[in-house]
């Protein structure tokens, strides 16, 4: 039997399990096979070397380890309060291990006057300590246990489980009857060399101590080691999948830079690029000179500049010869878009149009002719933009804005529109924590602009109660008064639509109360309006001729009135970090100082406390989305679509960025040395990959 065959034996066949522990093992803890217990991994060890003594007690300590005897057995209490009471003693003193259930079978179990190991948590009661539902081990017993462990494993179990004997220690029973039956079949998958080389630990080895290790240091290097193997793996997958693409789809060459990006580069662009600005643009025009395909992710916080990047890009497309078009997740955002570019391009003659879901009749058909014969250079749009009746003459460039938005498969139909995809840029301004973006986008290249534009006032960002409201208005007042126009924004999210919506309503109608026209104009903006509505109020906004705006979350993205300087956010808390952040940069974007009020209630959880400090603490996206990695997860983070990427048997990207440097480092240094993977030792590499995707479970990646 291969190996693979053997770790894919149904569990019921171990040693001690049989059917119906089966059924639990797979209903309880997903454990369908030896390599589901395989890889069912201890949640921590206990230290068997270390004994505490009674003298040595405190509350503070957690669980302990003593080693005494038990010295008397009885009663306490009446009715429900009944309890089992033994004391239990050591050279230093005494303290009581207590039950309150099982109480007749631990009775008869327990031995008087024979030497215990006794595992749990002591609690301070009246005068001495005590210790409930302990774990109960007869040291002879315990040095038998998991051979020569001293650390020992602890799994998780659950109370169906626990009933079947299968608690942590009758897991660790399991695990350690499969690691005999299986260790020895468990081959090197890694090439020996490589294992030497980057010194990891033998595999079957790894498996072992990772369920019971001789020592801290043996459980460490078995962690590495399987946690590399994962990580490792999935860089090659990922880099393999991208040189296999730039191989397989070939790229129009953009060789040339023509007249449209010279004239607006030198006459038109009303400040000069960032440095950041300038290296990613030339990362860009390199992709875009070799033939193959570009596939890049541009990464750059709110108002960094990726606007003025795309249309660079865009030019260079039509110098030479080809189509762009630029794709944004709502209306509002293509259309802002639009106006954005136009104005950029002032008088050259760029022909440029808007197709969403509002676009008329005549105007759409209008578009279509023009895309058609190719008399159109760039077309800018929502979801609209991927419908079939939408063809290209000859489309060399799809720009896609704030990615998270869009499916992988809608990326896909952007593709399919010419016989030779075009180039793809993807702008996003939520930062994804390297880890996180090297793991998603591992397949795509990456720029990111890490520089804001010279003069930028860092926006202050402060923390209010609902109780300082006037206070906040007072503020809101001031600022209007120097000109500026300020934002409110309420959530809205889909379970409580009617609720928020009413929310809405009355916050709009209370800041209508409190800044009366004529004196202020205020608008309102939410998802549920009339497009030309929501339009008309943004273009009231947008030419300063209302003082504030009440909105949802719609304005969150890309939305830019520079004279805005005030963010001030409801419920606050309600927000998760990337999207505090979002907002946030819709202020900021002007010459004035800017500031962010996040308004919340009294009662915070401690992980909204968390958000709402780090919001106050920095500007940097990168910061907070590593604050937000910590708080919610990858697969958070990630979202439900993509979460299946980051389903890991071992590694933790929250926690394993180290290790998922190193293994990216060693996927890259191993492709420059063997592009096309000829080595015997690339090839070996390639067999393990393959033969682990065949059964790896929640690979499902595409892109
Ligand atoms: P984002 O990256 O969030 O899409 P934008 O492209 O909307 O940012 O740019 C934010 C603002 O900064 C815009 O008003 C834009 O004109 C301005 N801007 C962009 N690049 C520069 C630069 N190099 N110097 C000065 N202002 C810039
Ligand atoms: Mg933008």
């Amino acid at each position: 039997m291969s190996q693979q065959d053997i770790l894919q034996t149904p569990i019921e066949f171990l040693k001690g399990v049989g059917p119906a522990r089966a059924t639990l093992l797979k209903t309880e803890i997903n454990v369908h096979t030896f390599w589901d217990l395989l890889h069912y991994f201890p949640f921590r060890h206990i230290d068997r070397t270390r004994f505490y003594t009674t003298a040595e007690l405190n509350e503070n300590l957690g669980l302990v380890q003593l080693k005494g005897r038990i010295v008397h057995v009885g009663y306490a209490g009446d009715g429900r309060k009944r309890r089992l009471v033994a004391t239990f003693r050591d050279a230093h003193g005494s303290l009581e291990l207590i039950w309150f259930q099982a109480v007749k079978w631990v009775e008869s179990s327990l031995k008087l006057g024979e030497e215990y190991v006794v595992f749990g948590k002591p609690v301070f009661y009246r005068s001495g300590f005590s210790i409930a539902h302990p774990e109960l081990e007869l040291v002879a017993n315990a040095e038998k246990m998991g051979g020569q462990a001293v650390l020992q494993p602890v799994y998780n179990s659950t109370d169906k489980l626990k009933n079947r004997g299968l608690d942590a220690k009758g897991i660790a029973k399991l695990t350690f009857v499969l690691l005999e039956q299986v260790q020895p079949q468990l081959i090197e998958t890694l090439p020996a060399g490589f294992i030497e080389q980057q010194r990891l630990l033998p595999r079957a080895l790894a498996y072992r101590n990772i369920h019971f290790p001789r020592d801290q240091s043996a459980l460490d290097a078995a962690r590495y080691r399987l946690k590399f193997e994962e990580l490792f793996l999935l860089q090659f997958g990922l880099l393999w999948q991208k040189r296999a693409r730039s191989q397989k789809f070939r790229g129009q060459v953009f060789g040339k830079v023509g007249e449209n990006f010279m004239t607006f580069y030198e006459h038109k662009l009303p400040f000069t690029l960032t440095e950041a600005q300038k290296r990613v643009l030339k990362e860009i025009r390199a992709d875009l000179k070799t033939g193959a395909q570009m596939n890049r992710l541009l990464q750059g916080d709110v108002g960094s500049g990726k606007t003025v990047v795309a249309l660079l890009t865009m030019l260079l497309a039509i110098d030479n010869g080809f189509q762009a078009c630029l794709m944004a997740p709502t209306e509002i955002l293509a259309t802002q878009h639009f106006h954005t570019l136009r104005e950029l391009l002032g008088d050259m003659d760029v022909r440029i149009r808007l197709l969403t879901g509002s676009t008329g009749t005549k105007d759409r058909r209008e578009i279509h002719e023009s895309l058609r014969s190719g008399e159109l250079h760039i077309l800018v749009g929502t979801h609209a933009l991927i419908e079939p009746d939408v063809v290209f003459q000859n489309l060399g460039l799809t720009i896609i804005d704030e990615q998270h938005r869009f499916g992988v498969a809608q990326r896909a139909k952007l593709w399919a529109k010419n016989s030779i995809p075009p180039h793809v840029l993807v702008m996003t301004a939520t930062p994804i924590p390297r880890t996180l973006a090297m793991t998603l986008y591992g397949d795509l290249d990456v720029s990111v602009i890490d520089e804001l534009p010279a003069g930028r006032k860092p926006i202050k960002t402060s923390h209010a109660r609902d109780a300082q409201r006037l206070k906040v208005f007072e503020f809101m007042r001031r600022e209007i008064q120097l000109g500026r126009q300020v934002y409110m924004v309420y959530p809205m999210i889909e379970e409580s639509e009617k609720l928020d919506l009413k929310y809405l309503h009355d916050g709009f109608e209370a800041i209508s109360r409190a800044f009366p026209i004529p004196h202020y104009q205020v608008s309102i903006v939410h998802g549920k309006m009339k497009s030309d509505a929501k339009e008309f109020e943004m273009q009231r906004f947008v030419k300063g001729q209302t003082n504030i705006m009440v909105a949802t979350t719609v304005i969150e993205v890309g939305v830019n009135v520079p004279n805005a300087s005030v963010m001030i956010i409801e419920n606050a808390e309600r927000f998760g970090l990337s999207q505090l952040h979002q907002l946030r940069g819709r202020v900021g974007r002007g010459a004035e100082q800017s500031y962010c009020i996040l308004m919340t209630s009294d009662k915070l959880s401690n992980e909204a406390k968390v958000r709402i400090q780090t919001m106050c603490d920095t500007n940097d996206g990168f910061k907070i989305a590593e604050v937000d990695l910590q708080l919610r997860g990858p697969g958070d983070i990630a979202g439900t679509q993509q979460s299946g990427s980051i389903e890991f048997s071992i590694a933790d990207l929250t926690t394993d960025g180290e290790i998922l440097r190193e293994a990216r480092k060693v996927v890259e240094g191993l492709f420059a040395d063997d592009p096309d993977l000829t080595k015997p030792v690339s090839r070996q590499l390639v067999a393990v990959y393959n033969e682990q995707h065949k059964h790896r479970k929640h690979w499902s990646r595409i892109s």
